[in-house]
């Protein structure tokens, strides 16, 4: 697929229309993000393509290198915690995460249209949605109004961590991250025959408030980003 350049807009990933290069442009994507992610935890964004100039250059199309399928928790701001501009990433923000139909169609339109060859999902530490749900699952009590149905969408991976025995409120997000992954793969055959033929990557990132890190702990082709840990594990040095 061609990838038509921004004009006046720094080079990115999604960049080339040559067909070798793109067969790697999953992976300079993700390379993209931690980039802008280092630079943002080191105390040193550069806050590319936020002039007025790449304002102006960007205004006749969108060509995105990423969709992050983010909380909406309020501390997670994509273009901050990546270091980047306007018109490198698709936004889909809901709390928890959650999917459904209008998410999955997002998704979908951004990789099929936008040509986008990277999904993130990201969540954090202390998710507020699935504390909720934990809550709501122990006491047996719903939340009231439609936050019932964020409540719903988490309880699969709160049972998941049961059965795997992880009881940490991290661990439990991190378990949850993986679920979304494969959650978004399952719902939309879309996306995974765009995946199949390796136009596009899925990755799940778990995201520390504090210190700002994004580290991946799923991902959809196995082995595309280096893990901190096995999907659906555990991991007490990063919950501590
Ligand atoms: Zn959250």
């Amino acid at each position: 697929m061609s990838r038509p350049g921004t004009p006046g807009g720094q080079p990115g990933p999604q960049r080339t229309g040559d067909r070798a290069a793109a067969a790697s442009v999953p992976a300079q994507a993700y390379a993209e993000l931690t980039a802008g992610n280092r630079r943002f935890v080191s105390g040193a964004p550069r806050h590319p393509n936020q002039d007025a100039g790449h304002r102006a250059a960007v205004a006749d199309g969108q060509h995105p290198f990423a969709v992050i399928v983010g909380c909406s928790d309020s501390r997670l701001a994509a273009e901050i915690i990546f270091d980047r501009g306007l018109g490198d990433l698709f936004v889909v923000r809901t709390a928890g995460h959650t999917t459904g139909p209008e998410v999955l169609g997002s998704v979908e339109y951004a990789v099929t249209v936008l040509g986008t060859p990277l999904v993130v999902v990201l969540g954090h530490d202390s998710c507020g949605a699935v504390q909720a749900a934990r809550e709501s699952s122990a006491t047996g009590t719903p939340p009231p109004g439609h936050l019932g149905a964020v409540v719903d969408a988490v309880l699969p991976s709160l049972r998941r961590a049961e059965a795997e025995g992880v009881d940490d409120i991290d661990g439990i997000v991190d378990i949850h991250i993986a679920q979304t992954v494969e959650t978004l793969l399952r719902q939309s055959p879309v996306l995974a025959a765009e995946v199949a033929q390796g136009r596009c990557a899925v990755v799940g990132v778990s995201y520390r408030l504090a210190a700002g890190v994004a580290r991946p702990v799923a991902a959809v082709p196995a082995g595309f980003a280096t893990l901190d840990v096995p999907t659906g594990s555990a991991d007490p040095a990063a919950a501590a």
